[in-house]
């Protein structure tokens, strides 16, 4: 993880250099975009339950601030790194740019596997983190929420532990809370319903290109924007968390055919279309999704198959130089972070494959935990369907800035992202 974690902030870093560059922006102004602000690093002695001390190393990484307070979560992961947390951080300005938020890009994480510790140990230590960055975030400052790892209950300690050091009550200070604690209703579905959206916009952009697009992989030839949204068009959806089943469940009640899902340990074909929600009842009793009604395929295969649409969103580079000449699907929606390798998105790309990167296919979470951010400054509590017309409104805004950019420019839509995501921040820094 160590080299990956500096192959990933290179890689980061890189890729707003190359925009920066393209943009004809000057070497100070790319300087300022691709370093951090702050970066606190610490040790935490926490008591474990036999009495003796053990000693965590963590991060708070406070990227940029241009448009607004930092926002971004905190992972507690075994083999995090500085370098995994800055480049995170780093990636959580541009995606907060891209999804129009005013907010700028933070990160933080600890060296620990949580299932190594007892609930109290993880109390403890969430707690002992809080207690530690409590002076350098705030509602207006530095906006934390879970991340890999963490929950809304770790989230409930975090809150309650600045609440009291602080003295006064603050619930806009952390999101991704519990909702008896101020945390917004719809929160849980929003990255999964936000990636469908951005799908739903593209199918209608692209109905234009058509009518071509979809015969190569033998799926009806669509004829409308209508019939694109229906079951002519199939989806394999890689990861059946958070992310994936929500997108699956919501994907497949909006007429697309799901035609493939997995866990981590493999999945399941079915050419004739799958019910997400059935799928996860099987998975509850069983513990897995493959042997549900279907064939059984691995991970690798669930990647190649013959679909219209791909989804990964379980891990990162999934996609690689090994397996992207496979890949048959017309649009690739990053769920994931960062499922593609550098390699496998310049091969695709130039292929013609429609990719609609992370940053914007993913940004539903971030976008309704802002809106969990404003409710908890205002005191005022929209219901799940006002938050998720919310939802729709802004990501397709998001989604139309970039798609129109890309059109102007003729770059691919990562590229166009990258472009709109560093002009709205260095046009904020003075
Ligand atoms: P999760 O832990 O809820 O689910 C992850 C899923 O991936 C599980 O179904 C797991 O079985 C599966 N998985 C693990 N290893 C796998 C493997 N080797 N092959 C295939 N599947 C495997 O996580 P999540 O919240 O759904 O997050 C998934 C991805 O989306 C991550 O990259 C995360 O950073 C990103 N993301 C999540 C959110 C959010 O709001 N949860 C927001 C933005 C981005």
């Amino acid at each position: 993880m160590d080299s990956q974690g500096k192959k990933m902030l290179e890689s980061a870093q890189a890729l707003i250099r190359k925009t920066a560059e393209k943009m004809k922006l000057d070497d100070e102004m790319i300087k300022r975009v691709i370093e951090p602000e702050f970066a606190h690093e610490f040790a935490l002695a926490v008591t474990m339950d036999n009495g003796k001390r053990k000693v965590f190393k963590g991060w708070r990484i406070q990227h940029n601030s241009a448009l607004g307070p930092y926002k971004g979560g905190i992972r507690f992961h075994p083999e995090t790194v500085r370098e995994e947390v800055q480049a995170l951080a780093t990636l959580m300005s541009i995606k907060c740019a891209v999804a129009g938020l005013p907010y700028g890009g933070g990160k933080g994480g600890i060296v620990v596997d949580p299932k190594k510790l007892s609930k109290t140990e993880l109390e403890r230590l969430s707690r002992a983190f809080a207690a530690r960055i409590t002076h350098v975030i705030g509602e207006d400052i530095d906006v934390p929420a879970p991340d890999v790892n963490t929950t809304p209950e770790i989230m409930s300690w975090m809150i309650d532990e600045y609440q009291k050091i602080k003295g006064y009550k603050s619930p806009a200070t952390f999101t991704g809370k519990p909702v008896s604690m101020g945390g917004s209703l719809g929160r849980t579905e929003a990255t999964g319903r936000g990636g469908l959206f951005v799908l739903q916009a593209l199918l209608e952009k692209i109905e234009d290109l058509m009518p071509k697009f979809f015969d190569t992989v033998g799926t009806p030839n669509p004829k409308s924007a209508k019939n694109l949204t229906s079951s002519s068009l199939t989806i394999a959806v890689q990861g059946f968390g958070n992310v994936g089943y929500f997108f699956a469940k919501l994907a497949h009640e909006a007429g697309f055919k799901i035609i493939a899902v997995s866990d981590s340990r493999g999945g399941v074909y079915n050419k004739d279309g799958l019910d997400p929600v059935e799928v996860m009842t099987f998975k509850k009793k069983k513990g897995v999704v493959s042997g549900f009604s279907g064939k059984r395929v691995t991970n690798e295969e669930l990647l190649t198959l013959p679909v219209d649409i791909l989804v990964p969103a379980a891990l990162e580079n999934v996609v690689n130089e090994k397996n992207a000449s496979k890949i048959k699907a017309k649009i690739i929606l990053e769920m994931a972070n960062g499922p593609l390798t550098e390699e496998a998105y310049l091969s695709l790309s130039k292929k013609g494959v429609v990719i609609v990167p992370d940053v914007l296919a993913n940004s539903g979470g971030v976008t309704v935990s802002y809106l969990e951010w404003v409710q908890g400054k205002a005191g005022f509590w929209w219901s799940e369907s006002e938050v998720n017309q919310k939802l729709e409104t802004m990501i397709t805004r998001a989604f139309e800035a970039i798609w129109d950019k890309s059109v102007e420019k003729k770059m691919p839509l990562k590229q166009a992202a990258f472009e709109v995501a560093i002009g709205r921040i260095t046009s904020a820094m003075v």
